[in-house]
């Protein structure tokens, strides 16, 4: 089932803590996630070393709200893990939060993962066939079947075989008995970070996450590294490279995803959203000439992603930078309403037009992506019920006709506005005087080693094979048509 939601989703968000000293470890994690609610608010949940036990608490909900009991009081402990969720296929179901808790013949294993796995429906049967019983539709309850039924001998050596039979985009945490474990699959997908501060190593899906706990010496988890931290210290090895296999980074991270104050793959997110928003001005720029920047009074972003292209967009064309839109954060994210009059009132409900920055103006109105069309549409009639004069829509990602199979909820094809529509039919089926996206070629310019990220939502080239219908893989191209 695709998703309802307007907009795209995240697959979560991971955090853990080991320190050698016992710390209050419930209460340290309790911050990173809360930095990292962006990436998921349907569930929250941490698992954390009680003695010689694993525990495990998860509930639906924002991280300030099923987690608060563990500002209180304290709870002595050396490692735990945690996790943000943002449901999708698996639906809003309490056995579907994470950490995913399990005891098996190789020990207490807790895991927390970001990401999807691409060969879940293969890896899944053979379980099946073998007996397995499943108490989730998440693909993070794989892994733990997996290890659990390995032959090897040892844990290390049943987790760096299950590792490398599932193909797809993975940024773990895991809590084997008293190791932590922080694992990226080799293509890189999703970001995940590792410091430490005073002997407490962290690791995180986003940099913020560190900065919240005052880590200041943090890396990334290489691509294929799997690192585990024990009483011992810390070593590190790397999982095989699958044959011709690439990175393949997630770009929406950079254009959506991740907080503007985080790093991702290495880059500030703030700074490669500028850079996405003055290409967005040159591109306007250089198709037609200076007349190819729309004749307009201000640069407007949608609120608060579209912020940083925004201002670069701003900066690159000489117009002046305003908020013509306020956000009521108290509105939430993850709204599903079901009809398109429910939705513009989700809208509202959202965005709110600064009449005196906008009244009479014309207006560029910068946005990260465009998925159906149906918020745009209702954001333009805001601003012009607010007295806009024009509204030329730019978009700092391009055109999105694929879907995604590497941990990012997006609509079936035929649900993509781009799949049906060129930028001059959406202009007019969402009533703005204009609309561009970024191209693929421009955004390239914006990235240090494009050849290390993924575009697959924006060009349909996926790295190795995925379980797309034929029904979605042969859909009409819109783009032969015009
Ligand atoms: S398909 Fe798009 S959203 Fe998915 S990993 Fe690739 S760039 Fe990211």
């Amino acid at each position: 089932m695709a998703s309802q939601r307007p907009s795209l989703g995240h697959h979560c968000g991971v955090a853990a803590i080991y320190s050698p000293q016992e710390l209050n470890i419930p209460e340290k994690l309790f911050f990173p996630l809360f930095s990292l609610q962006h990436r998921g608010q349907e569930s929250a949940g941490i698992a954390y070393r009680k003695g010689r036990n694993t525990v495990v608490y998860k509930d639906l909900g924002m991280v300030s709200t099923v987690l608060s009991r563990y500002l209180q009081g304290s709870r002595p402990s050396h490692a735990g893990i945690g996790h943000v969720r943002y449901s999708t296929h698996g639906g809003n179901k309490l056995e579907n939060a994470q950490p995913i808790l399990v005891s098996c013949n190789k020990g207490e294993i807790a895991l927390a993962h970001n990401g999807n796995i691409s060969n879940t429906a293969e890896l899944k049967n053979r379980l099946f066939a073998d007996g397995s019983i499943f108490q989730t539709t998440s693909d993070t309850e794989l892994f733990l079947h997996l290890i659990s039924r390995s032959r090897q001998p040892t844990f290390a050596e049943a987790l760096m075989e299950t590792l490398e039979q599932t193909q797809g985009a993975y940024s773990m945490v895991l809590l084997h008995d008293d190791e932590l474990y922080a694992i990226r699959d080799p293509y890189g997908f999703r970001p995940l970070y590792i410091g430490t501060k005073d002997g407490m190593t962290v690791a995180a899906s986003e940099t913020c996450a560190m900065d919240i706990l005052e880590v200041r010496e943090y890396r990334s988890v290489e691509p294929g590294e799997v690192i585990v931290v024990n009483s011992e210290g810390t070593r590190s090895s790397f999982l095989s490279k699958p044959a011709g296999a690439r990175l393949h980074q997630c770009v929406f991270e950079l254009i959506y995803f991740a907080r503007p104050d985080s790093h991702v793959f290495d880059n500030s997110v703030h700074e490669r959203r500028k850079r996405m928003g003055g290409a967005l001005a040159t591109q306007d720029m250089g198709s037609n000439g200076t007349r190819g920047v729309p004749i307009a009074d201000i640069v407007v972003p949608v609120p608060d992603s579209g912020n940083s292209a925004a201002l670069g967009y701003a900066e690159a064309s000489g117009l002046p930078f305003d908020f013509g839109l306020t956000r009521n954060h108290y509105a939430g994210r993850s709204f599903i309403m079901p009809t398109v009059d429910a939705r513009e009132l989700a809208v509202r409900m959202k965005l709110h037009p600064v009449r005196e920055v906008i009244s009479g103006k014309r207006i560029v109105l910068v946005d990260d992506s465009l998925v159906r069309g149906t918020t745009s549409r209702s954001l333009v009639r805001l601003l012009k019920e607010a007295g806009a004069a024009e509204v030329h829509l730019r978009l700092s990602a391009p055109e999105i006709l694929w879907p995604c199979f590497f941990g990012i909820d997006i609509p079936t094809r035929g649900e993509l506005i781009s799949n049906a529509m060129t930028p001059e039919e959406i202009a007019a089926r969402i009533g703005a005087d204009s609309v561009r996206f970024l191209s693929i070629e421009t955004l390239k310019t914006c990235l240090d080693a494009p050849a290390n990220y993924c575009f697959a939502c924006f060009n349909g080239e996926y790295p190795f094979r995925v379980p797309m219908t034929e029904e979605e893989r042969n859909l009409p191209d819109r783009r032969k048509r015009v």
